[in-house]
């Protein structure tokens, strides 16, 4: 049964723009999965470790018949094949795709954990994903995308993201 997945893709090494496309088409290359909608590029500050280049962020919608694990494992295949080193944690990348959200399952090994652990804090996450899907509720404690947002936004401003 097909489940529709949002993905969150980020990159700040390189022709960044480009990175994002590319991993798109990648993405949508896969046996399958079917692209849905890509949100707007958005460049953002670094979260978490400061001290590097901005990014440019985008969320796409996805329907895929791949299990949670099959799909990680492609969409890492893809970051390996972009040129992604490992590095430090939360430092600079060619490309990092995140599984966001998959249908409404919650799952939470040191694999893979869904709804990704730190989605709601991130605008750079957020602004992208409410604007291709403003009807998402978490599946895990049913809270709505744009009261997220919302808090985020009254919380901390906004982080610095601009649309492009
Ligand atoms: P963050 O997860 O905070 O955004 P990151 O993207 O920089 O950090 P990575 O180094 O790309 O972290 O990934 C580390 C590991 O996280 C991966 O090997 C993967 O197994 C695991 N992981 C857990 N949950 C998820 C998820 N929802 N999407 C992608 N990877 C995940
Ligand atoms: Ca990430
Ligand atoms: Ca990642």
């Amino acid at each position: 049964m097909c489940k529709t997945v949002y993905l969150s893709l980020g990159s700040n090494m390189g022709a960044k723009i480009t990175n994002i496309k590319n991993a798109v088409e990648a993405i949508g290359a896969i046996e399958g999965i079917r692209v849905i909608k890509t949100s707007s590029l958005y460049a953002t500050e670094p979260w978490g470790k400061k001290d590097q280049e901005g990014f440019i962020n985008a969320a796409v919608e996805i329907v895929t018949s791949l299990t949670p694990g099959q799909l990680l494992e492609r969409l890492q295949e893809i970051e390996i094949k972009m040129g992604r080193q490992p590095s430090e944690k939360w430092g600079p990348r060619i490309i990092d795709i995140d599984i966001l959200l998959f249908g409404d399952e919650v799952l939470e090994s040191r694999k893979l954990t869904v709804p990704h652990p730190h989605m709601r804090n991130r605008l750079f996450v957020l602004i992208p994903l409410e604007e291709i899907n403003s009807a998402i509720r978490f599946p895990d404690d049913g809270m709505d995308i744009k009261e997220v947002l919302a808090r985020v936004i009254d919380r901390e401003g906004n982080q610095g993201i601009t649309k492009i």
